[in-house]
């Protein structure tokens, strides 16, 4: 009888999973075989005469052949920006540069499904991510900047402000086209020019980009966008002819960029890594409390940088707050990001899947006792089980170190003291997360937890007119509201 018991139980889970296949279309989406550098308004060839392969990490198999810039296509890139910026751009009207930016802004919706399509095969990401999220906000982000390019006198009353120059811009893998809206709307909206580069394992969707910027008739110039590795990306820093550097990636690369700019006129912008706490309270609507932390540290596999990798749950709620985050995990879908019903993905790449790997086994070292979804992972590519930690101290480096996986540690407090005290304690401050009935309660945390970002009985919510940025080595400036025009402008 017990058998038969535990039989039952297990078809049902199984039948929960197992939806019928859902897979969005690949053919929707043309992606070319090889993909050049987007300079002066043209698509040319890098002086490198180097390519290399983009994969798609859920099969790895090779998707495109994508040009590796060296010191002479970023100076080509430079030039080209220079040129715009001092023949056009900076002297067009802000309503003028305005119509360019709503046009980009429109064409990113009309191809919003080609868009997701590509950002999903490149990047790993679940395809309603891409579809409702990156790409929906991609394109809200031109259209929130568009509409301050002819109101700057509005954004900063009684003074003046003009354009930096030339913008070099570097961008992370975990939201490919959503952070080059980011960098470049702003940018453009101020009056300034831009080199622009993807991470190295995702460069379509902006390459992709470049197309509609062609497509838009952009001044030539006025926005560059080339490919490469690291040292492009360290070639752009190093430009003498760079006014702004604004970058997003990891707290090493920031304080590599911070070295190499300091003593310079560079201005720069560094949105760099987290570990943000997510804080339950025993008051707190628990599902809903559930949800969002699933939410908070699975969305995007879990490489997001303000992802809610920290989980404190109070004492007295947190047997019952584990039992339905263990019963909700259960329920994930775990594979082919093309499937519709697909709720995590594909890890980015064979590197952060090893690095998540890693911090999994320095878990188990450390003590902590681990929990993983029993879901069956896809036999090719790179997966990782949505994974849980428990019995973990404050001081275990899966508690302090950025994981960028879906990891998640839990401990518990019992005062708000103690938890404003164990969520400060990183050397991060980029972003958190408070869950309780008590409006008294989220205003005591709000002022005491030091973290650019603040999520109160909600998570990893994001909008055009709301500023984001970090706390200490979180990095430094704002993106996003009018704030992110303060990082692009001198203002008199
Ligand atoms: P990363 O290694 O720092 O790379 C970011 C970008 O910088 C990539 O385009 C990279 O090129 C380039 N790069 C590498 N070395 C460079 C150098 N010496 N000089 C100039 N550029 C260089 O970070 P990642 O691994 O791609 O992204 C994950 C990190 O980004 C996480 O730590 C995450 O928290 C952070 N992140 C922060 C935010 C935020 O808003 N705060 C948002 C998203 C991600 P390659 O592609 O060739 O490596
Ligand atoms: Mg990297």
């Amino acid at each position: 009888m017990a058998t038969k018991k535990s039989n039952t139980i297990k078809l049902k889970f199984d039948s929960a999973r197992e939806l019928a296949p859902a897979p969005e279309s690949k053919s929707a989406a043309t992606i070319k075989p090889q993909y050049e550098l987007f300079i002066n308004g043209k698509f040319e060839k890098p002086a490198s005469k180097k390519y290399y392969h983009t994969i798609n990490p859920a099969t790895e198999e090779r998707i495109s052949s994508i040009a590796e810039s060296n010191q002479a296509d970023v100076d080509r890139a430079v030039k080209a920006a220079r040129q715009a910026y001092e023949k056009t751009w900076k002297k067009m009207p802000g309503k003028e540069r305005a119509k360019y930016i709503f046009r980009i802004a429109r064409m990113v919706q009309e191809r919003a499904r080609e868009f997701s399509i590509v950002e999903t095969l490149n990047g790993g990401k679940p395809i309603r991510e891409s579809r409702d999220f990156d790409v929906p906000t991609a394109a809200n982000h031109f259209f929130y900047y568009a509409g301050w390019a002819d109101k700057l006198e509005y954004a900063f009353p009684n003074r003046q402000a003009s354009p930096l120059g030339v913008a070099g811009q570097i961008i992370p893998w975990n939201f490919p086209l959503l952070m080059a809206a980011w960098k470049i709307a702003p940018a453009l909206a101020t009056g300034n020019t831009v080199v622009l580069k993807p991470a190295e394992t995702t460069p379509l969707t902006a390459l992709k980009l470049a197309e509609i910027i062609q497509e838009a008739d952009l001044p030539p110039g006025v926005v560059n966008i080339i490919t490469g590795a690291g040292a492009t990306g360290a070639a752009i820093v190093n430009h003498p002819d760079v006014n702004k550097i604004a970058f997003t990636g990891s707290t090493d690369v920031g304080k590599i960029i911070q070295r190499a700019i300091a003593g310079t006129s560079k201005k720069a912008t560094l949105e760099l890594g987290g570990k943000a706490a997510n804080i339950i309270f025993d008051d707190a609507p628990l599902d809903q409390a559930v949800e969002g932390v699933i939410n908070g540290i699975f969305f995007n596999q879990g490489h997001v940088c303000c992802a809610g990798s920290r989980l404190y749950v109070q004492e007295s709620v947190f047997d019952q707050v584990l039992r339905k985050l263990k019963d909700r995990m259960e329920t994930l879908i775990v594979g082919d990001p093309m499937d519709k019903n697909t709720d995590i993905g594909a890890i980015n790449s064979k590197a952060q899947l090893d690095t998540i790997n890693k911090y999994l086994k320095i878990g188990l070292q450390e003590g902590a006792d681990m929990y993983q979804s029993s879901c069956k992972l896809p036999g090719k590519g790179f997966f990782c089980r949505p994974t849980l930690f428990t019995n973990v101290a404050q001081s275990n480096r899966i508690t302090q170190e950025e994981i960028f996986g879906p990891v998640l540690t839990i401990q518990t407090f019992r005062t708000d003291d103690e938890v404003i005290a164990k969520a400060n304690n990183t050397p991060y401050g980029l972003s958190s997360g408070v869950w309780t009935d008590k409006g008294s309660k989220i205003f005591n945390l709000t002022t005491k937890l030091r973290s650019g970002v603040v999520w109160a009985n909600t998570f990893n919510k994001f909008d055009p007119v709301s500023p984001f940025g970090g706390y200490k080595e979180s990095g430094y400036g704002r993106e996003g509201g009018l704030h992110g025009l303060y990082a692009y402008v001198n203002v008199k």
